[in-house]
């Protein structure tokens, strides 16, 4: 190969360029404008269709980021100083980050084997053991799509109704994932989207955060804009955040929504075709759908590596300090001085992640779990021990549009031949 396969690289539609332009011709270069209302209508069409009943009638506010539209969900939902959120702590940190910048403390949540996301049965034991230990009931629950799998969230939702509490869905990573043919981010009180470049969809950097109704997503919308009241001169009787979207970038999302189903049937396309060429390979076992209510995106398409299995030259995984960051971070970390963490990806995974590497082509560990990150080591966490498992033996493979048929057979090849 002589292009390098990364895991999920955007695709333009070629549209883009002409929602832009017409953003530059009418002077709306600014935080607002037509491409994000019109960027919000589309997003609003595509979450609110459901197969064989009638359309949902939520709401979509675009902003800058994912990590805003968490943030913003966490306020609306009343989040603050000393209160404490239940987050799945298999994740990537934008899920738990916006709690602590509130004050609060994220308790997690680890996963269950099925979707390898929030287990319900644990959800409900830490709701509980809260209670007990504070007195007081936790503010919000976050499940995660990781990869795009949904979480189980017709358990979790009974659960949350059941206890009052409201469900943030960080469907950051699960864009066009479906649980019981609805659209994830549309069954709890707020949902997250990404438009990070690497996401399913993207706005070279942006977020949504889809609303109950009008009223709530107005909140939003204050929120997003300084929260100004309204007079002649700038009044503020609440703090508020810049994080709304750029037209511009709006422009861009409005171009990737003419192609968003034709990317997800792409991944959904490399995907099986994994299981396929790797299905007959002892040792590797390709994560896919645990049921019939499942409908996941595959955002990125993962695999897991039996710690028997033996890889080439696995006896020099970790011998070498990394340099650079992981997802592309463009170098910007601070320079590690040891090789090793007490929580990491067994050597087999490592030594493919490496022998994969020089074949061109980009893998990545799943997300360590945050209960395992020394950042939160003084949150709570109710544990099964399935994520931290699932860390040290899980892989990321390519996906996405740029990933064609030769690509996918050629990473299985790779994979088959550095198996001894
Ligand atoms: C990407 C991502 C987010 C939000 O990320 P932004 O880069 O801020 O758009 C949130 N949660 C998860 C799980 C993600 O993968």
């Amino acid at each position: 190969m002589k292009e390098r396969i990364l895991l999920c690289l955007a695709h333009m539609s070629g549209k883009e360029m002409d929602f832009i332009k017409e953003a530059f011709a009418d002077n709306w270069v600014v935080p607002m404008g037509p491409n994000v209302t019109g960027f919000e209508k589309d997003l609003e069409a595509f979450v609110n269709k459901r197969e064989g009943l009638p359309a949902l009638e939520k709401k979509v506010v675009c902003l800058s980021a994912g990590t805003a539209a968490v943030h913003l969900a966490l306020i609306a939902c009343g989040v603050g100083y000393g209160d404490e959120v239940l987050v799945q702590s298999f994740t990537f940190c934008a899920s738990s980050h916006p709690i602590t910048y509130l004050g609060a403390t994220p308790v997690f949540i680890d996963s269950e084997k099925e979707s390898w996301n929030m287990d319900p049965d644990l959800l409900e034991e830490a709701i509980k053991d809260r209670i007990a230990k504070t007195g007081k009931k936790p503010k919000a629950i976050i499940p995660v799509a990781l990869y795009g799998m949904p979480y189980r969230i017709d358990r979790i939702m009974e659960i949350a109704n059941r206890y009052e509490i409201p469900v943030i869905e960080d469907g950051a990573e699960g864009f066009g994932s479906n649980f019981n043919g609805q659209a994830l981010g549309t069954f709890g009180e707020y949902g997250v989207l990404s438009f990070n470049g690497n996401k399913m969809i993207t706005t070279s950097g942006g977020g949504a955060l889809i609303c109950p109704d009008a009223d709530k997503a107005r909140e939003i919308l204050w929120y997003a804009t300084q929260a100004r009241e309204s007079y002649p001169y700038y009044q503020h009787e609440a703090i508020g955040y810049n994080y709304r979207m750029s037209n511009i970038c709006a422009g861009i999302g409005r171009g990737q929504m003419t192609i968003v189903d034709e990317h997800i049937a792409h991944h959904k396309h490399v995907q099986e075709l994994y299981c396929e060429l790797l299905k007959d390979v002892p040792g590797i076992t390709m994560h896919t759908n645990p049921g019939a209510e499942y409908d996941s995106n595959f955002w990125l398409c993962t695999a897991t590596l039996d710690p028997e299995l033996r890889i080439k030259n696995q006896e020099n995984a970790y011998k070498q300090v990394i340099t650079g960051a992981v997802g592309g971070a463009a170098g910007v970390t601070h320079a590690s001085t040891c090789a090793t963490t007490d929580c990491q990806p067994n050597d087999n995974v490592e030594a493919l992640r490496m022998a994969l590497d020089s074949a061109g082509i980009e893998s990545r560990p799943l997300w360590k779990p945050m209960h395992k990150q020394p950042v939160y080591r003084n949150a709570p966490a109710y544990t099964n021990g399935v994520s931290e498992a699932l860390f040290k033996v899980g892989i990321c493979l390519p996906a996405g549009p740029w990933v064609t048929d030769e690509h996918v057979r050629y990473i299985a090849e790779q994979i088959k031949a550095n198996i001894i």
